[in-house]
């Protein structure tokens, strides 16, 4: 099927069982219930909110079944499944025994987008271990600055159901695709796609690393344009030679190095464009400079290396990637700049929930005191200390796995002194922060770069990085 092909389901009288009351199951249940299937939601709470959101449907005409997500209604057509739920769930298995196919909440946007008669919008996609969030709303911006309407959307806020279905016109989408939305997206054709990178996360889920890999890789399939991958992550290359993509579409590499012709990289400052050029064996057009780079770190490059190569694939000019760079703001907690109090810098890196974000965040300063721990949810931490040793001025260990991370650093940087806060109270952070102040010497950077998932001691990691934000605004306050 091609990109701008329109799916023409009829949607009367089917018998769809929606899984899952959540983000994405109420407005799928909704929508195909004005298309006129027959809707059924099954899911496997009962509790009040449950019961208050299933009143909503039920007054609809949709049937609701609180408290047995594992049983497929009978005479199921299609399931249309929240993209959480895991793979070997019974619901699924007994789908796959019945021939009745799954698909998650992007395929069902998927299908549906263009049905109204609107010309669909063509998606540029992409996924990637860590950075997804980031290379979605840089490539937005630099579409936005190339005056297209465009939004940021998918695993980021905004559901694709809402940007298909919704009033609002678009001339072209930035997405952004989990793993598991990909799993449940056999027929997505992306008009490119970008895998950032490829560290092992997930695993419990995907069943296995290979399976992991080839749900990212299902980006590429049927892109027509480009292929972008990371020309410093093998895994990401091998991943664009297995897809099966539309005749004359191209894989396109970036790297923090020189370009290569058909990738995208770095000269002297400058982020240069080897692969959209009329002559790309002895041209490249500059894009923008490092210092356009909202913050100019290593792997915030790479990101927007991967926005632009996207862009520059649907014909965005070389100045709109420079104006949509430098108009780009990142999110709260990903490498975000709190204070710098007696000369040393406080950055907030909440956001690196696991050791390969960790790693790229270490990468960017130089010393640092680094505040870490938390949840491992299965990590091992060796080659992250390994990595960052002699860029550690001293490390402050809280939360429940923090032994993990103080074993590592006794066998990689036995001279690196730590605090072991054994806490895990929210007040702990006010406590690590003070810790941390006190290890820091001018010039140093003071850094929250968990490694680790939160809710061990915060809800998520918004609150822990508010929670950080907070006490270096105290300690500001203290020391003025
Ligand atoms: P995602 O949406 O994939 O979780 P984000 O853009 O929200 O990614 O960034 C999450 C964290 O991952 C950041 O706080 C940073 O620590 C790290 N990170 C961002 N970009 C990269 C990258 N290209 N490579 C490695 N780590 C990255």
């Amino acid at each position: 099927m091609g990109s701008q092909e329109v799916s023409n389901v009829d949607w009367q009288g089917k018998r769809v069982t929606v899984a899952g009351l959540g983000v994405s199951g109420i407005p799928a249940a909704r929508a195909l219930h004005e298309r006129g299937a027959r809707v059924t939601v099954v899911n496997d709470g009962d509790d009040e909110r449950s019961r208050a959101q299933a009143a909503e449907l039920e007054a609809l005409g949709i049937t609701v079944r609180l408290g047995d997500g594992a049983t497929l209604p009978e005479s199921t057509e299609l399931v249309v499944t929240a993209p959480g739920w895991k793979p070997d769930k019974p619901l699924f298995l007994a789908a796959a025994e019945a021939g009745v196919p799954v698909w998650g909440d992007v395929e069902l946007a998927w299908r549906l987008r263009g049905q109204d008669g609107r010309e669909p919008a063509p998606w540029l996609a992409v996924t990637g271990t860590n950075g997804k969030t980031t290379t979605v709303r840089m490539l937005a911006s630099i579409l936005e600055a190339a005056g297209l309407r465009t939004a940021a959307v998918g695993n980021i806020g905004v559901s694709l159901l809402d940007a298909a279905l919704g009033d609002e016109t678009y001339d072209v989408l930035a997405v952004e695709l989990s793993s598991y939305q990909l799993h449940w997206a056999p027929s997505l054709r992306a008009h490119s796609g970008a895998v950032l990178n490829l560290a092992p996360d997930h695993l419990d889920w995907h069943g296995s690393m290979a399976g992991y890999a080839a749900d990212k890789g299902r980006i590429y399939e049927g892109n027509s344009v480009a292929c972008v991958y990371n020309a410093q992550d093998g895994a990401t290359e091998d991943l664009v030679r297995e897809a099966d993509v539309e005749e004359g579409c191209r894989a396109i590499g970036f790297t923090l190095g020189t370009p290569g012709p058909s990738q995208l990289g770095v000269v002297d400052g400058i982020l240069v464009d080897r692969a959209f050029v009329t002559n790309r064996q002895k041209q490249a057009q500059e894009l923008a400079e490092v210092a356009d780079v909202n913050p100019p770190a290593p792997h915030n490059i790479a990101n927007a290396l991967a926005a632009a190569a996207l862009a520059r694939a649907y014909g965005v000019p070389p100045t709109a990637v420079r104006d949509g760079l430098r108009a780009f703001r990142p999110d709260a907690h990903r490498i975000e700049h709190i204070a710098d109090i007696d000369g040393v810098t406080y950055i907030d890196d909440s956001k690196a929930t696991n050791t390969h974000a960790a790693e790229a965040s270490l990468a960017a300063y130089d010393p640092i005191v680094w505040i870490a721990g938390g949840l491992a949810k299965g990590a091992t931490f060796d080659e992250l200390v390994t990595g960052a040793a002699e860029r550690l001025r001293g490390v402050v260990l809280i939360g429940a796995d923090r032994a993990l991370i103080r074993e590592a650093l006794a066998r990689h940087a036995p001279e690196v002194p730590v605090v072991d806060l054994d806490r895990t109270d929210t007040g702990a952070m006010s406590a690590a922060v003070g810790e941390a102040a006190r290890l820091a010497l001018p010039g140093d950077t003071v850094l929250l770069a968990p490694a680790c998932a939160s809710m061990d001691m915060f809800v998520n990691y918004n609150k822990r990085g508010e929670a950080f934000a907070d006490a270096v605004r105290r300690l500001a306050d203290e020391s003025a």
